[in-house]
């Protein structure tokens, strides 16, 4: 069905805001008016964004969470999750997709969590056709772009055809 993204983005900052107050976490949001909808299962893509958001909210001391939306180019949608948290070192960033991958196993056990969350998001993604891209510097923070494609409508089609 089509998915209003803003809507899905908002449902999850409900959900996460008393978490990070809780902390002392400023949470910042810039989401794009208008964005177009997207093709897919609002549902799954609500779990992509609870996950990055609850991540980065877990993996934060001090600081900031960000969400923002925005489109690029006409044709992508893109959304991005950014912290100002621990990070996660160079050489943990390949296998962070991986299921039950922990960075820091010692320290993670103190927060829960299996693991399974960003294999699962990349699977969402991956779904609804989109890529997700990871950038992290240790004790400065994380940031994670989700791109979606924006679905050709027939209209496009016809427009692109002339
Ligand atoms: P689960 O999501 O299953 O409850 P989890 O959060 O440990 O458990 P993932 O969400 O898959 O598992 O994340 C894997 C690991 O990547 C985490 O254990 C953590 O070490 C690291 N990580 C994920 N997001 C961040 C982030 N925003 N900042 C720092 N480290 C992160
Ligand atoms: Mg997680």
């Amino acid at each position: 069905q089509w998915v209003d993204i803003t809507e899905v983005l908002e449902s999850v900052l409900s959900k996460t805001s008393l978490k990070a107050k809780e902390k002392g976490l400023r949470i910042q949001v810039d989401i794009e008016d208008d964005l177009p909808l997207l093709y897919g299962d609002g549902l799954r893509l609500e779990q992509i964004f609870l996950n990055l958001v609850e991540n980065a909210i877990r993996y934060t001391d001090a600081g900031t969470v960000s969400v923002q939306a925005k489109l690029v180019g006409q044709k992508i949608i893109k959304t991005i999750v950014e912290d100002t948290g621990r990070g996660i070192p160079e050489d943990e960033l390949p296998y962070i997709f991986e299921r039950f991958y922990r960075v820091e196993k010692s320290r993670s056990r103190q927060h829960g969590g299996s693991g399974l969350g960003l294999a699962i998001v990349k699977k969402l993604v991956e779904l609804h056709g989109g890529v997700i891209m990871v950038s992290s510097q240790p004790g400065k923070g994380t940031r994670f772009e989700v791109d979606f494609p924006v679905k050709v409508t027939l209209q496009d089609h016809e427009e692109g055809g002339k």
